[in-house]
């Protein structure tokens, strides 16, 4: 396992952020001045579904239901009938008014404390860090299965099998997302998981990290 030390982080994060301000992705939901209402549901679509699928259903989407309250009032079956394009959709769509009658109840508030914040159940742990990430401005790591790849190749494998309860890649995440540009730092993880560190075949031969990861390096 490579050492995870703060230097480490650090030369992790700087040389992905170099390459990042060249070769990141352009995303409807990573303009600026979206409203949290916009943001979540960015989020919520992304979970399961590639970002290059989203990006081509997401501005037509928050255009049919651009509130928590004309999802919360939609039918789930016309809401559903919109996620078609990137299936799951009943699941999704159940989900989504679920969250936007939460919402609605809630009158769109979202507290700031963690631990309120994660007794919302129907955010869940990425969702959650999301929040805080996009809409707090606070550094908090969009750990996925993607992030996790590009973390575990890099410093090392995780012990348990899911990603929410390792100890180990939790910390790594954070520590990671711990940065000045702690959005971008994410973004970056995300995009490079997509593009050159991929779960199939991924670009060891010219990738910029080879030199200090473990995966390449085993
Ligand atoms: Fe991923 Fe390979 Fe780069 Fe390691 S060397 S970070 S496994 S692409």
């Amino acid at each position: 396992m490579a050492e995870t030390t703060a230097k480490s982080i650090s030369r992790f994060q700087g040389k992905l952020i170099k390459w990042y301000k060249e070769h990141g992705r352009t995303f409807p939901w990573r303009k600026n001045n979206l409203s949290q209402y916009q943001l979540i549901i960015a989020e919520v679509l992304l979970q399961r579904t590639k970002a290059e699928t989203v990006s081509n259903f997401y501005k037509d989407f928050i255009a049919a239901f651009p509130d928590w309250k004309s999802l919360a009032d939609s039918d789930t079956t016309i809401i559903a009938e919109y996620l078609k394009p990137i299936g799951l959709q009943n699941q999704r769509a159940a989900r989504l008014k679920k969250l936007a009658q939460e919402m609605v109840r809630r009158r769109g508030f979202l507290p700031r404390d963690r631990p309120e914040l994660d007794t919302i159940p129907l955010f869940g742990q990425y969702i959650a860090n999301a929040i805080e990430l996009l809409i707090f401005k606070k550094p908090s790591p969009l750990l996925d299965v993607n992030m996790a790849r590009v973390l575990e190749r890099y410093f090392g494998e995780r012990k348990l099998a899911d990603i929410r309860y390792d100890p180990y890649l939790q910390d790594l995440a954070l520590n990671v997302s711990i940065h000045a540009e702690s959005k971008t730092v994410n973004w970056a993880i995300l995009d490079f998981a997509a593009l050159i560190c991929k779960a199939q075949r991924p670009q060891c031969e010219t990738c910029f990290l080879s030199k200090q990861c473990t995966y390449f390096n085993q």
